[in-house]
Order: structure tokens, then C-alpha cells, then sequence
């Protein structure tokens, strides 16, 4: 399998090595050209208004609008998973996303003074440490869409941080910052190998 990681802003570089590293060939996506070539789709953590801008400039964002309506395996990790979401509750003023995933979002939500944390949480049945970076949470979730992880935030509510439908899968915090490949492992084995003759 092709597995594209978008490099226009972000953590790309630790997702094309949580890539390889899992034994699939990694390939940073900047152009369509790049884009036209990979089986799958990673988009990584970062600024999710910056990489919306980005993907405009370089003509990607319509492209990658319609590869992921038309079932290309993508998975998103924090900022990835605003721009897999349907809908931001509180976006940027004209902040726009690719969507794909019926959810609604909420950015930076889980507070200030927890910008960033670490906590333990079952993904899928495994029990991992998960970093998160001033990361959303899922606010609402269409009836197709299965919740893989949750954790109990500071608001005393329990919100969904990993999600999938179909061939999408989000999560809000960014296992490619650790040693853990469990839930890379997860698309790859769980959603690409089924959705990619
Ligand atoms: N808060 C960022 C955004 O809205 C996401 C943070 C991240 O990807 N670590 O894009």
C-alpha cells in the first residue's frame, strides 16, 4: 500500500515515519500529482485554518474533497480530524473543511489550562497513552459513525476523541508522537487493507 501523508503544514515528517515503520511505503503528498498516487491518506496534526489555506494555494483542496467523498482510506489526527469533520461548532470566521466525517467538532476544547496533557484511554479495545495538544473533541456524531475512544473531560462530560466511519477514521490527540503504532496499525490492517484491492 501507498500510504500519502499531506506535508503542507503539521507533523508530517513523524507520520512518514509511523509509516514506515509499520512497513508500508510512506509518500509525502505537497501536489496532486502526488496526491493521484497514493492509496490512502494521512492528515496530520497541526493548524487546521493553515492547512485549510495551504491545500487551497497548492489546488488540493477540491481534489482532496472529492477522493475522500469518494471513499479514499484517510485518517486525521487532531487538526486532521477538524478537517475530516462535517462540521466546527465554533470555527474560524470562513473556516472551511473538507469533511466527509458526519460530525461536529469542537476546537481547542478541551480548555486552556489543559492545552496539553496526556492521559490513558482504550482505543478499540487497547488500553494506550494518548497525547493530546490543544486538541477538539466530537461534539455530536451522525448514526453511521462508530466511537472508538473517549475520555472524560474537564467539564465533567464524557467526549468522544476517536472516531470512524467507513473508510474515515479521526482521532483528536496524535499517536504518531509516540512510539505507539496501535492505532496507525488500526487503519491500516482494519480500514486500507479492506477498502484497497
Ligand atoms: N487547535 C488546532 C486547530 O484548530 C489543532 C491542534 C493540533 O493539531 N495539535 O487546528
Amino acid at each position: 500500500m501507498k500510504i500519502g501523508v499531506l506535508a503542507l503544514q503539521g507533523d508530517f515528517r513523524e507520520h512518514l515515519e509511523a509509516v514506515k515503520v509499520a512497513g508500508h511505503a510512506a509518500l509525502s503528498v505537497k501536489t496532486l500529482d502526488e496526491l493521484n498516487e497514493v492509496d490512502a491518506l494521512i492528515i496530520p496534526g497541526g493548524e487546521s485554518t493553515t492547512i485549510v489555506h495551504l491545500a487551497k494555494t497548492f489546488g488540493l483542496f477540491k481534489p482532496l474533497r472529492e477522493k475522500i467523498k469518494n471513499g479514499m482510506p484517510t485518517y486525521g489526527s487532531c487538526a486532521g480530524m477538524i478537517l475530516l469533520a462535517d462540521k466546527i461548532s465554533n470555527p474560524a470566521p470562513g473556516q472551511e473543511t473538507l469533511g466527509g466525517l458526519d460530525i461536529v467538532v469542537r476546537r481547542n476544547a478541551f480548555g486552556r489550562q489543559v492545552d496539553s496533557f496526556e492521559t490513558e484511554l482504550d482505543f478499540a479495545g487497547s488500553n494506550m497513552n494518548a497525547v493530546f495538544i490543544r486538541a477538539p473533541w466530537v461534539e455530536s456524531i451522525g448514526k453511521d459513525v462508530e466511537v472508538l475512544a473517549s475520555v472524560k473531560a474537564s467539564d465533567g462530560q464524557v467526549h468522544p476523541v476517536a472516531v470512524r466511519q467507513g473508510g474515515l477514521l479521526a482521532t483528536s490527540f496524535h499517536p504518531e508522537l509516540t512510539n505507539d503504532l496501535r492505532v496507525h496499525s488500526y487503519f491500516f490492517d482494519e480500514i486500507c487493507q479492506g477498502a484497497i484491492k
